[in-house]
């Protein structure tokens, strides 16, 4: 491409065309920027120093809107994995994983997750929306069924799209509504009900067991659960939320990410069922793309044996955890839960109008949160979602009280 190209401006759209179908979200986004705000869906990362400290714009900002709940992407051993693997291996797999994609590292990785899951079959994918795409489209078809939590991430939903199976959607962490439509289904169907041990929105938990109980009165059920948000930090081995409520047996198949807590990128799914390896010929978003590159393997495989012992850091990030939702409710937030229940604080604000200026009030004075609207939050609600990390001190933490104090009373968000 020449350099005139590059720089040449954009084109007058046309009336209609296939863009047409955005006019209204273009029209709000650019209210919203009109009204003078920084866009938060644009932040970048000049330089990153630690799991919990970045700079945006030259200034240091604490990092409260990050998936980094067991701070492992900065972990010495993690790092020097990764060095090590791409000196010996390359940049790059160049391949699928059943051709030539396939290195020592993934197996190496494979055997990490079998070992951390308890699990006869470890399958890795090069993100954790692919392995729900993956998973859910290969193992309900035309004429199956998914039940799901309404709430579920679009990868759950995508998943559903691609398989053709027939979607039923119960209300979120209803036990009563799951087991009502469950019941309305043909008992002879096969059913696949997906659920997550930690919904990210709000934080909240699912009632697992209820569930479990609730899926078993019914025929022809296969449960997965997505544990993106649980993994490192939930349950004694920190397998998840599943494993924290005790229902480890009754789950087919859990579904996880290496973006979150093992602090890389990379998706998964880990089973005990006889049948499971057959996924690797016929699931397609596992066939038709490349493998993860061999430094991301190795640094995968590295943290997922370090976060087997990371009780330390669990303690540590349930303490951080109590002490934020404390804070914040005492200054008279409302809040996505009641209770602190995983890593997830969800402030609610009134409207898209607070919640920006809320947000903006929190960046300029330090301090990074995740913006999150509609279509992404349930019920149409404007939050400011809050990740705490294991790697956060206790001081970071009085810090971020302090900040929300501060741009809660400047924005009217509290009194
Ligand atoms: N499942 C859930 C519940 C998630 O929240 C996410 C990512 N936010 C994913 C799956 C996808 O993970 P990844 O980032 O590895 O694609």
């Amino acid at each position: 491409m020449t350099q005139a190209a590059q720089t040449a401006p954009a084109a007058e759209a046309p009336a209609r065309d296939l863009f047409s179908k955005f006019d209204p979200i273009i029209a709000e986004r650019q209210a919203l920027l009109d009204s003078g705000v920084r866009d938060p869906f644009a932040i970048v990362m000049d330089e990153v120093k630690s799991p919990t400290l970045a700079v945006i714009k030259g200034k240091e900002t604490i990092l409260l809107g990050t998936y980094n709940y067991m701070g492992m992407t900065f972990d010495p051993d993690v790092v020097q994995a990764g060095k090590d693997a791409l000196d010996r291996f390359g940049a790059g797999t160049t391949g699928s994983r059943v051709l030539n994609g396939t290195y020592q590292g993934h197996k190496e990785v494979e055997d990490a997750l079998k070992e951390f899951y308890g699990t006869s079959s470890a399958m890795v994918f090069s993100t954790g929306y692919q392995a729900n795409l993956g998973m859910i489209s290969t193992l309900a078809g035309k004429g199956d069924y998914v039940v799901l939590d309404a709430d579920s991430h679009a990868s759950i939903y995508d998943g559903c799209f691609l398989g053709d199976a027939e979607i039923v959607r119960f209300r979120h962490n209803s036990v009563e509504d799951l087991d009502k439509r469950l019941g309305r289904l043909p008992a002879d169907a096969l059913k696949l009900v997906v659920l997550e041990g930690v919904y990210s929105m709000l934080g909240d938990v699912a009632p697992l067991p209820e569930m479990v109980a609730a899926v078993r009165k019914h025929p022809n059920c296969m449960i997965l659960v997505d544990e993106a948000h649980g993994m490192g930090f939930f349950g004694p081995h920190g397998r998840g939320v599943y494993e924290e409520q005790g229902v480890e047996k009754d789950i087919d198949f859990v579904v996880g990410t290496f973006s979150k807590s093992v602090g890389t990128v990379g998706g998964f799914c880990v089973s005990n069922h006889p049948k499971f390896e057959i996924l690797r010929l016929v699931c397609r978003p596992y066939v038709f793309t490349a493998s993860l590159p061999p430094s991301v393997v190795a640094t995968a495989a590295t943290s997922i044996r370090k976060l087997m012992h990371a009780h330390n850091k669990r303690a540590h990030l349930w303490e951080n955890s109590k002490r934020l939702h404390g804070g914040l409710r005492e200054m008279g937030f409302k809040l996505g839960t009641d209770t602190p229940q995983s890593a997830i604080i969800a402030v609610i604000l009134n409207d898209q109008a607070q919640a920006v200026a809320m947000w903006q009030a929190l960046l300029e004075g330090g301090l990074y949160v995740n913006m999150a609207r509609p279509p992404a939050t349930p019920a149409g609600t404007f939050l400011l979602r809050c990740s705490l990390c294991a790697e956060h001190s206790a001081e970071q933490v009085e810090t971020i009280l302090e900040m929300f104090r501060a741009a809660g009373k400047a924005t009217g968000a509290i009194a």
